[in-house]
Order: structure tokens, then sequence, then C-alpha cells
């Protein structure tokens, strides 16, 4: 097989001359802190895409989840339960306000938190459930809004991964009390650096707005009746933002494009494809992968020999959380299957950017690398 001289990359920004026209009308205009047209436009668009009343923009998606769990008064004493397999954002925003992190272990097909075993976790301190739908795969929410209800604890949904993943036909970010997107640049709109805290609830809305913006009152200048932060994002990140989502539906269109491709090009037996269940419109955020456990341990030098003979660039999956130096005292139990998968996963190539004839290099590569591991 001809092998490619360029890297594929696994995910890059798709910007076009719309976001450049924005971005250059807002540094023109001379609003290129965080005061602008851009800003409302990106709120109110986000707000309207997504289907809720509020979206609030903020720096990035860590902040995000941060300031949804101080409005919502969670702090020390207070424990939240979250996935062990997620981006480690997720769970540093809960010891940020001083809360327990309590972790579950994840679904062997989803990969998202087993929906199955959060009730178990609810003690007298839970405080919140915080799902994260991981690389696009909706959380099957509906049983843990019955969850959530039935305890009077708060859902919030990290969805940085998952924009235009719909549960049930709608799009996720706004089944819990609030939820968080993230627009890093290998998300699937971005901004550079940025974040959207989403919710329905006015007076949420207000606080997190606030809080953002160093709890400055609204009434009497240059006071502060409470300790804020300065979340915000500035309008050129905003101009970037607004052009990406008004090209959000095609982006996401792609990513199921792309999908498609793989698995149609991608068929070998050692190869485990992502699902998509009947409740769930998955968006690809990452289209991602499973080794069969006999090749799983060649993982790494599997993806080394993509990078260095085929320009292919890979990722590994998240390691568990509670495998990290500062979390594996909460590590109460063993997460089996977690344990048994996240050591054979691998991010494929998912740029919006691919061609048809990239995915099919990249599935015949992979192919071409895992059949010298069949003996
Ligand atoms: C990307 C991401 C975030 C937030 O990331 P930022 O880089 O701070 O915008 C949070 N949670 C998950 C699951 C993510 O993938």
């Amino acid at each position: 097989m001809e092998k490619k001289k360029k890297v594929i990359p696994v995910s890059e920004p798709n910007l076009t001359d719309l976001e450049r026209e924005y971005l250059i009308d807002a540094f023109d205009s001379g609003w290129i802190s965080s005061k602008g047209k851009y800003i409302e436009l990106f709120e109110q668009k986000f707000a309207e895409f997504l289907g809720v009343k509020h979206a609030i923009t903020v720096s990035n998606g860590t902040v995000s989840l941060h300031l949804i769990l101080l409005v919502l008064g969670i702090g020390a004493g207070d424990e939240v339960i979250v996935p062990n397999f997620t981006y480690i954002a997720s769970v540093n925003a809960i010891k940020y306000v001083g809360a327990t992190p309590v972790f579950v272990d994840s679904e062997a097909d989803t990969w998202n938190m087993d929906v199955k075993q959060v009730e178990g976790k609810i003690t007298k301190k839970t405080k919140a459930i915080m799902v994260v739908h991981i690389y696009g795969h909706a959380v099957d929410l509906d049983p843990l809004l019955d969850i959530a209800n039935r305890y009077g604890i708060y859902l919030i949904e990290d969805s940085a991964e998952a924009l235009g993943t719909k549960y049930k036909g709608k799009y996720v970010g706004q089944f819990g009390i609030a939820g968080s997107f993230s627009f890093f640049g290998n998300k699937t709109i971005t901004t550079g650096e940025g974040g959207m805290v989403v919710t329905n609830d006015d007076e949420l809305a207000k606080r997190i707005r606030k809080l953002k913006n160093q709890g400055n009152s609204e009434t009497k200048r240059y006071w502060h009746d409470i300790i804020g932060f300065n979340y915000r994002m500035t309008n050129l990140q905003a101009a970037i933002g607004y052009a990406q989502l008004l090209r959000a539906k095609e982006l996401i269109e792609k990513k199921r494009l792309i999908a498609s491709w793989y698995k149609k090009h991608l068929n070998h037996p050692l190869i485990i494809h992502p699902i998509e269940k009947p409740y769930c419109t998955h968006s690809y955020w990452m289209y991602s992968i499973l080794l069969d456990r006999s090749v799983g341990r060649f993982r790494d030098e599997i993806m080394q020999k993509l990078y260095h003979e085929y320009g292919i660039e890979t990722r590994p999956f998240f390691y568990p959380a509670t495998l990290m130096p500062m979390y594996q005292n909460l590590a109460d139990e063993d997460f089996p299957v977690l344990m048994d998968f996240y050591w054979r996963g691998i991010n494929l190539p998912s740029s919006t950017k691919l061609t048809y004839d990239d995915v099919k290099y990249v599935s015949s590569s992979l192919i071409e690398v895992l059949n010298e591991y069949i003996r």
C-alpha cells in the first residue's frame, strides 16, 4: 500500500472564511475583550440551537463545571457521583468546590457511567450526579432523572464531548439542572478555549452570570457582595464560536458520516466498534474503538506504528481517574468493567476535515498493522 507523507491528525479545528470574517469584524470593532455583540449572538444562538432558556459563555469547559457546582451550593462535606471514566476536568471541578467525587464504573458497551450502579452510591451527603456523555454517546438519562427526583439531588450534564448528541430526540445538555460545554480546539465546535453553561432555570442563570463576572452588583458599580471570578469569554472567541455554531449541523453530520465510513471499511475480528443505543443519536466527537483483549496489550505499539509508519495520529482512551495520584484514595471498589477496557481503547482520527479516502486509508492501515499480530 502506498504510504502517505502528510500526518492525519486525530482532530483539528474546521475554520472557514465565515469564522475569519466574524473574527476580523470583532477585531475591527475594537471590542476585543469580554463585551461585544458576538457574545450575545453566540449565547442567544446556542440557547436556540439546544432548545434551552439560557446559555452563558465562559472561558472554558472546566470553569463552566466549577460555576455550576458553586451556584448549586455544593461544597465541603458533599458528595458528587461521577464516572471514573472521563476527562479529568469533570472530577477536578468537584474538588475545586471542596466536595468529594464518588466514582462509578462504566457500562461495557457505551463506556458511560453505569446507570444501574448509581442508586447504590447515594448517601446522605450526595448532592448531585454529574454525567459525562463520553466521546459523544448519550448517557441513559431517564433512569438518572428518576433517581435525582426521588432523592432530591441535582443532575448535571458534562456535555463537553457531546454537542449535537441527542437523547431520545433532544440534544443533551438540557436534561438536568444545568449542562456544560467546552469549545477547546479539539471539540466539535471550537473557540480556541471556551465554554458554555446552559440551563432553563432563570435564577441559576442570573447567579452564574454574576459569579463569572467578579460578583458584580447589578445596581451599584464596583460593588461586590460575593467573591466572584473572572471566567469571561472574549468577543473575539465568541465571534469564532458564533460562526462555528452556524455551521454546527454540518459539522455534526460530517462526524456521523465519518463514523459510517469507519463502520464500512474498518472490518476486522480484533476491532470492536462503538455502539449507538436506540435512545441515542451519537455525535461521534471521537470515533473510538476497542482492540480485542488478545492484542490489547500491544495498543501503544500499534499506535506508534500507525504514527511513524503511516502518519496516522491516534489517541489512547482516558485513564480511570482513580489511577491518578490525587484520586487513588477514593477508589472504594475495583471498577472491573472500566479496568477491562480503558487500556485497549483508541480514538481514531475524527476531524471533520477528513475525506472518504483518508478514512479508507486509516482503516486499511490499522488492519494491516493488526494483521502483524495474528499468528
Ligand atoms: C474537554 C472536556 C472538558 C472541559 O475542557 P476545557 O478544556 O476546560 O474546555 C470537560 N469535561 C470533558 C469530559 C471534556 O472532554
